[in-house]
């Protein structure tokens, strides 16, 4: 944030020159530590303007203009960097990412994003655990990245019988991509303790067949519970996961990544790789608040986020990579994709009252899971931003969003002129009537573009699902924008594979790459819809200066001397 903030406050004053520059002084006698030169140097500034040259001096830009002024930095131990034409610009700030369960998915049995057949599904799970027939009937499989969207439209939605057929005894959880559902065999629902009379968590729900029993498939809460039975990794596999994920991520052209659903145990394996001098992009951690928690104890539930925090948060920004813990991430619903339906919608899904040749769409009873209704949303959001907190709202379905922009506006209220940075992320159906609310709020949109192109996720089942309307204005990435509100790019990895490009470039064309394998092909190809797209200059800020302002960090210093005085 530091070395993109002062870049683009340098480059909108290139007359400037010294004028209050860090070590101008000294560049006569010493030089830059180093400059790059014949570059297409992309600012980001105001009007995006495009320079040749930078100069940095102890891990900050002191200079961004042209060759010509850049030569007066080059000192005799001055590193040189013929650019040769090529583009320089900003580091990627993912805004929203799961780097844990990223870097673990990539240990797990992987199904790799791949849209499969029930058939396919069960001969790739049997050959993982051929593969380990050295593990005992009690030690859990895992499987991770199954595209359970995918497999509903070729073959309908699994249960546990799929998983029963294997050969073994050893329990099995499937992770789907949108870490939304698990699925489990009988086996592990014997081993959890799942059986019809164990109550759905307030999050999420055990799905039943009509005699109550559990099915195997486990939504949100019911899913986390599900996950949290497998005995954590070890400290040891905790480094070596977090390596491959900062691995992935320094290919991608990150340089800071914000986990949007931490706990103490990220917390600690970026410490330990920071003091390893293994991290290599600056780690911003959130906190989940749970809501049953946060509804019987709103205080207890601030104060052990605060305490948490203070474990692991290092103060203002430094200018090597450090850990930092400032936001709370809470789930108002679930999500808005077929078969799943359980995204807070302000009117019913449609469901199918034909047959499956004619069919006839019509709204049925549901609409969604709300998790934090507004009696309990408001209040422990104004705790949180009280205790020095942004919070980081997951919600997918318009009532979701509508109800996160009130409980915004209500602390707005409660607070006037508090610098504090709320987010909406997800935000993919949003009711036209709020558009507008994200600039007047001043709440960021945190969108993930690769998710605005067809897909089995999308166009399968979902458009069915949403009705027309509803999915003409899906993914409104554009509409915010265009209402003035300030859209900021993340990921969402490992829900998609993490290509950043491919996403920014969806962000432009609302279109899937047929030839990029983390698209869908030529059956998938076209717009998503008709709804307004982002320009490249507008992607490219997204994952630069406005993931930066949802992250606020230049912000900190002042809000928590604030928050502490407090109390
Ligand atoms: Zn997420």
């Amino acid at each position: 944030m530091k070395l993109s903030r002062l870049f683009i406050a340098v480059a909108g004053a290139t007359a400037v020159s010294c004028v209050a520059l860090v070590g101008c002084q000294s560049r006569a006698s010493t030089g830059a530590d180093m400059i790059m030169r014949n570059g297409f140097v992309y600012t980001v500034d105001s009007k995006d303007s495009v320079q040749q040259a930078v100069a940095v001096t102890g891990g900050k830009i002191v200079y961004v203009g042209s060759d010509e002024g850049v030569a007066s930095y080059i000192g005799a131990q001055t590193q040189v960097v013929d650019l040769a034409g090529r583009m320089l610009m900003p580091g990627f700030i993912d805004a929203h990412m799961h780097p844990g369960d990223g870097g673990r998915a990539m240990t797990l049995c992987d199904l790799k994003y791949q849209t499969m057949t029930r058939k396919v599904f069960q001969e790739t799970i049997q050959a993982c655990l051929d593969a380990e027939k050295d593990k005992g009937p009690d030690v859990w499989l895992e499987v991770g990245s199954w595209d359970r969207m995918g497999m509903d439209g070729l073959d309908g939605d699994p249960d546990k019988s799929t998983l029963d057929a294997l050969k073994t005894r050893r329990p099995i959880q499937v992770r789907s991509t949108d870490f939304h559902t698990v699925l489990v065999n009988s086996r592990g629902l014997a081993v959890a303790g799942i059986d019809k009379h164990t109550a759905n968590p307030g999050d999420g729900k055990y799905v039943r067949d009509v005699a109550g029993n559990p099915t195997g498939i486990c939504e949100d809460g019911a899913a986390d519970a599900m996950a949290a039975v497998v005995p954590p990794a070890t400290d040891a596999e905790k480094l070596t996961q977090s390596r491959a994920a900062l691995d992935a991520m320094r290919q991608q052209g990150i340089t800071s990544f914000f986990d949007a659903l931490s706990g103490p145990e990220n917390g600690k394996a970026f410490t330990t790789l920071e003091l390893s001098g293994e991290l290599t992009a600056r780690a911003l951690l959130a906190i989940k608040l749970d809501p049953a928690a946060a509804t019987a104890d709103p205080d207890k539930t601030i104060a052990e986020a605060k305490a948490l925090a203070a474990t692991y948060d290092q103060g203002e920004p430094k200018v090597a990579p450090g850990v930092s813990m400032r936001h709370v991430k809470l789930f108002m619903d679930g999500i808005i994709n077929a078969p799943a339906d359980t995204g807070a919608m302000l009117t019913p899904y449609l469901h199918n009252a034909g047959t499956d040749k004619a069919p006839k769409w019509a709204p049925g009873k549901n609409r969604g899971e709300l998790y934090f209704p507004p009696q309990v949303l408001n209040p422990l959001l104004l705790k949180a931003v009280q205790a020095g907190f942004d919070p980081h709202l997951h919600a997918t379905g318009d009532r979701a969003v509508r109800d996160s922009l009130n409980g915004i506006e209500y602390v707005r209220q409660q607070l006037p002129g508090n610098a504090f940075r709320p987010t909406i992320t997800h935000a993919e159906s949003v009711d036209p009537a709020d558009y507008g609310r994200f600039k007047a709020l001043d709440v960021t949109a945190n969108m993930s573009f690769q998710w605005a192109q067809q897909a089995p996720s999308t166009v399968d089942g979902t458009n069915d699902h949403l009705g027309a309307e509803r999915f003409a204005r899906m993914e409104p990435s554009g509409s915010i924008a265009r209402a003035g509100g300030r859209v900021a790019y993340g990921s969402d990895w490992p829900v998609d594979p993490l290509d950043e490009f491919l996403a920014l470039k969806i962000g432009v064309t609302r279109s899937g790459d047929p030839q990029n394998p983390h698209s869908y092909g030529t059956k998938y190809a076209g717009r998503l819809n008709t709804a307004p797209a982002l320009s490249r200059a507008e992607v490219l800020r997204t994952i630069t200066l406005n993931a930066a302002e949802q992250l606020s960090w230049s912000r900190w210093s002042v809000r928590w001397r604030w928050a502490s005085s407090l109390t």
